[in-house]
Formats: C-alpha cells, sequence, structure tokens
C-alpha cells in the first residue's frame, strides 16, 4: 500500500522520482525516500517523515545527482511512521539499498536467524529484514544481487513490490513483485519502475506489469530480463497504455476529489459508452458476454468488495434482485475469506475494486475460485491484479481516480453493475420489455441529472457551513438509498473525521435514535418511490427529538420540504438509479466539510487509496 519509482537511463533520476512520488502520494504519505548513484559511484539515500514536500526540503542543498535511483512514499505496517522506519532500507553492509511494499509475514523469525548471524537492525521494519536476508544469501553463497533476490524470495511469505539498489552496480535494477501491483515502462534507452502507471505516462506509453513471483532485471542499454522466482525465464510482454496524463491532473480544481466529483457527468458516460443503446434497446457488457449463460443459470451471486466497493455492492443487491430475480450475497472480503463459506461450483462471485488491488479482495476471489465459482471482476484500473485474476468481467472507465475518498470510481461501479444486472435481466425474461426500454433511456440521462445536482454546489456549501462544526452525524435511507446512506456517512468520516453512521431509516428506532437532540444533523434520503411515506415518518420521528434534517429530495417536492431544516432536491429519476444521482450532493456536502475543517482532502489521515494489504 505505498508508491514505488524507480529510475535508469540518461537523465537525472531525482526529479523523475519525486514528480512520480508526488503522483503516488495517495497510495500512502506517512514518509518518503530516496536513493542515487551519483557519477562517483557514491550511493545517496534521504528519507524522511512527512510528505513527499518534506522530503523536497530535506534534500536540497544536497547530492541528489545520478541517472539511476529509486524512491518510495510509505504507508506504515510494521513500525511508527518516522525517519528511521522510511524506505529505502539498507542492507547489513550497506552496499545494497531497497524499497518494498507490502509485508513480509514470517519477517521475526528471519530477523532472529539474520542477528544470530551478526546482523543489526535499524528500523522496525519487516522490510530491512528482507534486504539483509538478500545481502545475506549473496555473500554466503557468493551470488550476484539478482540470484541472491530470487533466492530470498523463496524464503519469505508475504506480500511485496520491491526495488533493490546495489552500490556496486548502478547499471542495474532489481524489481520483483507478489501481491502488489508493480508496472515496468520502457523508454529510449531508459527504463521506469511504478506501482501504477500515473508516474511513467509522460515518458512512455509502452509497458510491462509484472505478475506475482516475478522478478525484473533491469540493465542500462540492455532488454528487461523478466524471471520467476523459480529461475525460470519468461519473455517480455509490452503492452501499450491508453491513459492520457490530463487525466491525473487536478485541472484547475483545488483538490483531486472535487475534480473527480465534477467528473462524474463524463465519468458516468464514459462508463455506459459502447454498452447501451436505448434507442435500439440493447445493453451489452463485452465482458460478460460469454458468462450470460452462467448467469442465467446461477442460483446465487456472491458479491465481494471492501470500503465504498461494498457500498456499490449493496446498491447491485438491490438491482440484481429486482431485474434479474437472482439471490444476492454481499460480503466483506476480508470477513468471506476468513471464515469457511460455503461455495458452490455454479455461484457467481463479482469482486469489486477501484484499484483492483485489494489484498483482500484478491484472497477472497482465489478462495472462491478454489471451489469453482465463476470469477467477475469489476475494477477500474485496467491490467491491474483483479481483472488478471477473474474469469471475466468489466472495466468501470471512471478514468484515474486519485483522491482517497472514492466517488467516481463509485458510481461507476454502480452504472457498471446496472448494466449487467440490466442484460442478466433481459437473458432471463425477468423484466417486462417496457420497463428495460424505460430504464435505458433512464440511465442515458443520469449525466444530465448529476450536472444539474452540481449546480447546487453553492447551496450544499451552505449547508455545509452550518454543519461543519458537529461531532457526529447520521444518514439514513431506504431501500435502494439505504447504501447511499452508508456512503454519505462514510465520505464525511474518511475526510471530515466527524464520527458518521449510515442506517436503514426504518432500524433508526431500534438503537440510533438515542443519540439524536438538537446536536444532531440527520441527513435523509427521502426522494419519491415505494418507500417515500416511511421515510416521512422517519423524518418527523428524528423532528420530534429536535434532530436537524437534511434531506435529499425528488425535485418539486414539498411534504418534506415543509418538515427539514434544508433540503437538497435532485432530478426525478427510476428509483432504482437513485443511488447514481442521490450520492452525489453527499460527496460534495462530505468535501466543503473537509475543507472548512482544514482537513487533508485528497490524503486523509491514516487512509490509502489502494489498499494492498490485508
Ligand atoms: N511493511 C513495510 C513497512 O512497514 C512496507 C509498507 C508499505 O507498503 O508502505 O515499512
Amino acid at each position: 500500500m505505498c508508491g514505488i519509482v524507480g529510475y535508469i537511463g540518461n537523465r537525472e533520476a531525482y526529479p523523475i522520482l519525486m514528480k512520480g512520488l508526488q503522483r503516488l502520494e495517495y497510495r500512502g504519505y506517512d514518509s518518503a525516500g530516496v536513493a542515487m548513484i551519483n557519477a562517483a559511484g557514491a550511493m545517496n539515500v534521504f528519507k524522511k517523515k512527512g510528505k513527499v514536500s518534506d522530503l523536497a526540503d530535506f534534500a536540497k542543498g544536497q547530492d541528489i545527482t545520478g541517472n539511476i535511483g529509486i524512491g518510495h512514499t510509505r504507508w506504515a505496517t510494521h513500525g511508527e511512521p518516522n525517519d528511521v522506519n522510511s524506505h529505502p532500507h539498507y542492507s547489513q553492509s550497506g552496499d545494497l539499498v531497497m524499497i518494498h511494499n507490502g509485508i513480509i509475514e514470517n519477517y521475526a523469525a528471519i530477523k532472529e536467524g539474520l542477528t544470530k548471524r551478526g546482523h543489526t537492525f535499524q528500523s522496525q521494519t519487516d522490510t530491512e529484514v528482507l534486504i539483509h536476508l538478500i545481502e545475506d544469501i549473496k555473500k554466503s553463497e557468493n551470488m550476484k544481487t539478482g540470484h541472491a533476490v530470487l533466492v530470498a524470495l523463496n524464503q519469505i511469505i508475504g506480500a511485496y513490490a520491491l526495488v533493490v539498489l546495489d552500490k556496486n552496480d548502478p547499471n542495474t535494477l532489481i524489481a520483483a513483485k507478489k501481491g502488489s501491483p508493480m508496472v515496468i515502462g520502457i523508454g529510449e534507452d531508459e527504463f521506469f519502475i511504478a506501482s501504477d502507471a500515473s508516474p511513467i505516462v509522460e515518458y512512455t506509453k509502452n509497458v510491462v506489469y509484472l505478475n506475482d513471483e516475478q522478478v525484473a532485471i533491469i540493465r542500462r542499454g540492455e532488454e528487461v530480463k523478466l524471471r520467476t522466482i523459480k529461475d525460470k525465464e519468461i519473455p517480455l510482454y509490452v503492452q501499450e497504455l491508453e491513459m492520457e496524463l490530463e487525466a491525473i491532473e487536478k485541472g484547475g480544481y483545488e483538490h483531486f476529489m472535487l475534480k473527480e466529483i465534477y467528473e462524474q457527468p463524463r465519468s458516468v458516460k464514459d462508463s455506459m459508452r459502447g454498452r447501451l443503446n436505448a434507442e435500439k434497446g440493447i445493453v451489452q457488457l463485452g465482458g460478460i458476454v460469454d458468462h450470460i449463460a452462467k448467469f442465467k443459470n446461477a442460483k446465487r451471486i456472491i458479491i465481494i468488495a471492501c470500503g465504498t466497493s461494498w457500498h456499490a455492492g449493496l446498491v447491485a443487491e438491490y438491482l440484481f434482485e429486482e431485474y434479474a430475480r437472482i439471490p444476492v450475497e454481499v460480503e466483506y472480503a476480508s470477513e468471506f475469506r476468513y471464515r469457511n463459506p460455503i461455495i458452490y461450483p455454479d455461484d457467481i462471485v463479482i469482486a469489486i475494486s477501484q484499484s483492483g488491488e485489494t489484498a483482500d479482495t484478491l484472497a477472497a476471489i482465489e478462495l472462491a475460485k478454489s471451489k469453482g465459482a465463476t470469477i467477475i471482476g469489476v475494477c477500474n484500473v485496467v491490467g491491474s491484479s483483479i481483472p488478471r485474476a477473474s474469469h471475466a468481467g468489466s472495466y468501470t472507465h471512471a478514468g484515474p481516480e486519485i483522491g482517497v475518498a472514492s466517488t467516481k470510481a463509485f458510481t461507476a461501479q454502480v452504472v457498471v453493475l446496472t448494466l449487467m444486472a440490466l442484460q442478466v435481466a433481459k437473458e432471463k425474461g425477468t423484466m417486462a420489455e417496457s420497463k428495460f426500454r424505460q430504464l435505458l433511456y433512464e440511465l442515458e440521462s443520469i449525466p444530465t441529472k448529476i450536472e444539474d445536482v452540481l449546480k447546487q454546489n453553492d447551496l450544499i456549501k451552505h449547508i455545509a457551513d452550518i454543519y461543519k462544526n458537529a461531532e457526529n452525524a447520521l444518514y439514513l435511507g431506504r431501500g435502494f438509498t439505504f447504501p447511499v446512506a452508508l456512503e454519505g456517512a462514510l465520505k464525511l468520516k474518511e475526510i471530515s473525521y466527524i464520527h458518521a453512521e449510515g442506517y436503514p431509516a426504518a432500524e433508526m428506532k431500534h438503537g440510533p435514535i438515542a443519540l439524536i437532540d438538537e446536536a444532531m444533523p440527520v441527513f435523509v434520503i427521502a426522494t419519491k418511490g415505494p418507500n417515500y411515506e416511511k421515510v416521512v415518518s422517519n423524518i418527523q420521528e428524528v423532528k420530534a427529538r429536535k434532530g436537524k434534517i437534511i434531506a435529499v429530495v425528488t425535485s418539486g417536492d414539498k411534504d418534506v420540504k415543509g418538515m427539514a431544516d434544508h433540503v437538497i432536491e435532485i432530478p426525478e429519476t427510476d428509483e432504482s438509479l437513485v443511488p447514481l444521482i442521490a450520492v452525489v450532493p453527499l460527496q460534495l456536502l462530505s468535501y466543503h466539510v473537509a475543507v472548512m475543517r482544514g482537513c487533508n482532502v485528497d490524503q486523509p489521515r491514516n487512509l490509502a487509496k489502494s489498499v494492498t494489504v490485508e
């Protein structure tokens, strides 16, 4: 769950590494560090607790020259975030340094063995143990560094994306991957390494995605050599990146999160592009066409995901049950994998993840696969691990999401899952043709409706200002809007650190109602639909206890307006598509509250974008 960069070529490495680290900072920001080998063969390492900008200040005026180097932003797992625990870590002699993303689970046993052999350690990290082990093997077996890396990786349990730099070999970078992502960019006489393609895209579009248990030996002036950790040669498969540079820059917005909220009319359109034609009555996700019979015969769908993706999964539960009449279970990936779940070979497992690298979701996929289930991936990052581990799937095509709090990735996931449910419904014949057509037209109008919501930014900002100092908040919804309530609460707590809970509106009386007083803002999604009257009653219950009501209502609603302290109107749509619109004002509200509270919106404390640790 951190960011890794590497460079070898004819340019100065440091500026490329630092720019890359800034692009990857969303992945972890406890500390940052770089190592370069200068023209005289000296290896200079700079590392600092805090942000990449703190590292830049620290390195100012020092020798940062060299055309080979590695860089890291950390999301601490072993050892507190401080200067010493920052990467790169040194080997015993100091000749090797390494950056690492992931966890070495058996580090304690290895450390004990190495300590007995005279090794001393500077940090509390698992990473330092591995680079010591590599050097120990190199020396005792008289091996080249690359070979020692292979041997060492056979002894460890855990996950890694790592790069080793050897002071005595200033023309080589050694990279390896298992469980954590890693991409190599191939330029002209230069190579780039990164955790994802964003630091690479401005230099080259030719990339190689490393697979698990592969090691790359990247030598100046030579072709990259790939081997498995069992020392088997692997042919190089170079792919072309489709990502554009503008897509990962802020484009005039103050924060990535705000940019990404505002991108939703476009990203939602992109998620539907080429997959939906209302006029012709067609919905087709190319990725699942070959598996449609399996969907048709499935007695059950299991959805596995974490965080915001889990909320998208909950929306999908309602969608698949309503449209396609298939029972759905939505599972936290981390819980699913650690119990002994009952999985049948005719089960369909849909795995949802923005990054496509979520460690728990990946492990849950492997478990379900081993029991014969069909795995369908719904991910945003093309070429990431989950799509590669799935039998089939559909990309969400939301474009790169940099803000740690997910926004456009959520709506894109819901769009893709809606299309999937519709395609299956059509195949199964569980939906009337007229309803099917109406939904397709409605879906096509969603981007415009999101635009209408965004026009209310000033009102939402005003509401944010009133409640910015709240200590708690409650979010209520029913049916399709219950997952929206959960997502609204998650957004608020993630970036503004206000304690917030999402609840099914009717459940409120079984507990949370005890919390309501005049200081409690209660956000209610009270859009028109079969549950409307019931939600109105819930609003009355909150009012009776002096809670403050901020209601998201359908345009033109009069009843709730009379009761609520504030209303945010959203355009009318089919009940099943309301989540796509209703979540937007809640995203905006959380954003404004966090900015007003002086929080770091794009990089909230303790969080990271891509959760590649279990
Ligand atoms: N386990 C390593 C550490 O705590 C790497 C964590 C990361 O992926 O940033 O330093």
